[in-house]
């Protein structure tokens, strides 16, 4: 098939979907069917780069030259980046097409998609659920047929959650492997940028090309070594399997794949983690830290919206960041600002990165044994709508098996582990050691 007829099948999906399902917040349609026709054009002249043809759509916190990106808040209304982000450049210069930027949680702040400011990303296993958050409307895209990759990011779990939640793959590199140059920031010490498919080979392409140096983002390396060699072992967290929060149907299918695993010759072994209960605390008091830092610059002068009525400076900023902001993204800024007060810093901020630097420790003890971690994704499927958006507490419970490689900057892939009786998806997930995302999806195909 051409290029164009592709782009042409994507768009008719989201024609008959996207109303419903709210994954695209613009569809790109004509451009997507322009640029297919200069790539067939090049295809046939044998000059199409290695992703020709490759239908991709973007989370909304990634930039797009002159195109809009809001981050899924109304503070960056009508705004548009002059310059492409780094992994989204490189996805064009492959000879990719972008059909559409697509819906997530307000700064990448949720694990439903219903702290967007356009509303909620259904999810097409069952519309009276939610798709998983933040990169909920990246995981539909590609779970509704609308797009072959999505472009998410993950900074405690947005990629691999909602990827659980819908029966797709997602992957989260290593902190340090793709540039997050133009990615719009939340907690600049975990955020990633990572692909999300149906296929493990697309998430290797899509990793290649988006993956390395990058002169605007100095905490990329490429002189990673990763010569590891296998000793065909994995480990299981005791704390994570007995949580007493997994759903019992998540648990079976689990341990249906340890049992696939000894099977294919795998040593499994079960492993005590001490900092289970400290897992949410760390990553929420330094994400918030950084997050009321990072958004500090949504003033109402640069960029997006800015108050109608504001008698003096100090006004503007504060009407603006009212008017726009969502309720999460408040919570968050006050909490970030707290424990980053001078009074209570050493109590919060820095304990934390403490904390942060014993997990990290115990979780290299841990790899330094065994190729792998796995786990389940997620200790449940996805929830119905609305049951988690009263308490912000429970909304975190829910991130706790994904945190802990945003907190160590090691990459982690959640692939499909089959449905519940209720046709819901499940996920498995596995944490391998720095920069080791081939071994994760090698290892991953016994599962494909
Ligand atoms: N649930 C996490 C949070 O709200 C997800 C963050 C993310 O990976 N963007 O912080």
């Amino acid at each position: 098939r051409t290029c164009v007829e592709i782009v042409q099948g994507h768009l008719d999906r989201i024609n008959a979907y996207n109303a419903q399902l709210n994954a695209f917040l613009t569809v790109y349609d004509q451009e997507a069917l322009a640029r297919a026709a200069e790539i067939d054009a090049k295809i046939k002249q044998g000059t199409a780069g290695p992703l020709a043809g490759l239908v991709v759509g973007i989370k909304d916190l990634l930039c797009y030259a002159d195109h809009p990106s809001q981050a899924g808040s109304q503070i960056l209304n009508g705004f548009q980046s002059t310059f492409s982000a780094t992994a989204v450049q490189r996805l064009l210069d492959a000879d990719a097409i972008i059909i559409g930027r697509q819906n997530c949680d307000e700064f990448g702040m949720g694990s439903t998609n219903e702290n967007s400011s356009f509303g909620p990303v259904l999810n097409f296993a069952n519309t009276a659920r939610v798709a998983g958050g933040s990169s909920g409307g990246s995981a539909v895209a590609v779970q509704a047929g609308m797009c072959q990759v999505s472009l998410g990011t993950d900074t405690g779990g947005s990629i691999r959650m909602p990827a659980a939640f819908c029966g797709i793959m997602g992957l989260k590199p290593t902190y340090g492997r793709v540039s997050r140059w133009g990615l719009i920031a939340y907690a600049s010490s975990f955020d990633t940028i990572g692909p999300m498919a149906h296929h493990l080979e697309d998430l290797a392409l899509v990793l290649k090309t988006i993956e390395g140096k990058d002169g605007y983002d100095s905490t990329v390396v490429d002189d990673f070594d990763t010569s590891y060699a296998s000793k065909k072992k994995v480990a299981y967290i005791k704390e994570i399997v007995e949580h007493p929060s997994l759903q019992p149907e998540i648990r079976d299918a689990f341990f249906a794949h340890v049992e696939t695993l000894k099977s294919a010759g795998y040593e499994v072994v079960s492993v005590d983690f001490a900092y289970i209960e400290q897992l949410l605390p760390t990553y929420y008091v330094l994400t918030t830290a950084e997050a009321s830092s990072n958004l500090a610059r949504f003033d109402g002068v640069k960029f997006g919206h800015r108050t109608a009525d504001a008698k003096d400076l100090m006004e503007l900023y504060k009407k603006t960041r009212d008017e726009a902001f969502g309720e999460e993204v408040k919570r968050r800024i006050m909490l970030g600002t707290f424990v980053l007060s001078a009074d209570y810093y050493d109590a919060y901020y820095t304990k934390a990165q403490q904390v942060r630097r014993l997990i990290q420790e115990r979780t290299l003890a841990i790899l330094a044994d065994v190729d792998f971690i796995i786990s389940p994704t997620t200790s449940s499927t996805a929830y119905k709508m609305g049951e988690k958006t009263l308490d912000p507490l429970q909304m975190y419970l829910g991130d706790l098996f994904t945190v802990q490689a945003n907190i160590t900057g090691l990459p982690a892939l959640s692939v499909p582990m089959g449905e519940d009786i209720a046709g819901l998806p499940m996920g498995f997930q596995v944490t391998g050691k720095a920069f080791d995302e081939q071994g994760l999806i090698d290892f991953a195909k016994i599962f494909e």
